[in-house]
């Protein structure tokens, strides 16, 4: 399935996020994870794609096997770190063989040690730019982009950062996928925002349930997500890792029924390869 029919009015396509594994035995781990996540029927599953591409064989093959094992569409994301145009033109062709549905087109971080991102000699600058090669040589594949409520650290302005998203709207992509956020408003503000300036496309919520504080601390700092200060307090108070889950996942509760109880289209979980934490989610909220 591709991703311009995944989300249809009056159902809930739930997506999952998973990242390479670095061993043998945390891929077959996360195969067993993916099995219990599949209760959910998700609309599709993606896999990130590491700096700089050190991940661009284990991305696909996580992809492919994912949608042989489970039958499932798959998106691979793929970034613009350190590949030519050519290379990028290789791991598309490279995909599409291997039966991957969607591609989640972004520009990507800066090199480890690198503060600003820069574009290597024949490669891409900005998101945009992927979205419009995978749409013109590769009209096969559905295109997610990410798209920020809180505004991208390097945006010039919200407003500047959001009409960046729209270019990568009018380039071809189907859908936004968020980065993940604590505060709905955020979001809510974010999608009154991207309607205001003409972007029709789904725009799903990207959510990370917290199973423990010192994770999600470094996560959101590395993604410039608020954490709520009440949320923050309460897993202060709890020493035991048991109660820290208990306290994230309640929270993670009213955050997803809050976002369906406001209609949202879909809702894109960063799993973090583990499958309890969504599915006590899931499991609550009855999706
Ligand atoms: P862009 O859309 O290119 O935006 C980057 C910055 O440039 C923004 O500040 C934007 O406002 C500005 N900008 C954009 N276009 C223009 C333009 N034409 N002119 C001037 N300024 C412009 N990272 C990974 O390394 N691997 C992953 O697998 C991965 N998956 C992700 C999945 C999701 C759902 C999300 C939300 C993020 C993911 N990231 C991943 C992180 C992402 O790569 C970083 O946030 C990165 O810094 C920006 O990527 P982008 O595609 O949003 O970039």
């Amino acid at each position: 399935m591709s991703l311009d029919s995944a989300y249809t009015p009056g159902t809930l396509a739930l997506s999952f996020e998973l990242f390479p594994p670095k061993t043998a035995e945390g891929e077959a781990a996360l195969y067993g994870h993916v099995e219990r996540l599949m209760t959910f029927k998700p609309r599709f599953v993606t896999c990130t794609y590491g700096a700089g591409g050190s991940t661009r064989e284990k991305t696909l093959t996580i992809v492919e096997q994912v949608k042989r094992r489970f039958g499932v569409p798959v998106a691979s994301h793929l970034t613009c770190v350190g590949s030519t145009v050519d290379e990028l033109r290789r791991y598309l062709t490279d995909a599409s063989a291997r039966g991957i549905d969607n591609i989640v087109a972004l520009r990507g971080d800066p090199p480890h040690g690198e503060s600003a991102f820069t574009a290597v000699a024949g490669g891409l600058r900005y998101g945009n730019e992927l979205v419009s090669l995978v749409r013109k040589d590769f009209p096969g594949f559905g295109i997610a982009v990410a798209g920020y409520p809180e505004t991208h650290r390097e945006a010039a302005s919200p407003e500047a950062d959001l009409l960046n998203l729209k270019r990568k709207v009018d380039a071809g992509a189907n859908v936004v996928l968020t980065q993940l956020f604590y505060r709905n408003d955020d979001f809510f503000r974010f999608r009154d925002r991207c309607h205001a300036i003409g972007i029709t496309i789904p725009i799903i919520p990207g959510i990370l349930p917290v199973t423990n504080l010192s994770q999600v601390q470094r996560i959101a700092s590395l993604c410039g997500a608020t954490l709520p200060p009440d949320l923050i307090e309460d897993l202060s108070r709890r020493d035991d890792p048991e109660s820290q889950f208990d306290a994230g996942v309640a929270f993670a509760i009213r955050q997803v029924q809050a976002l369906i109880d406001a209609g949202v289209s879909g809702i894109h979980f960063y799993v973090l390869n583990k499958s309890q934490a969504t599915a006590a989610v899931l499991g609550a909220v009855g999706a």
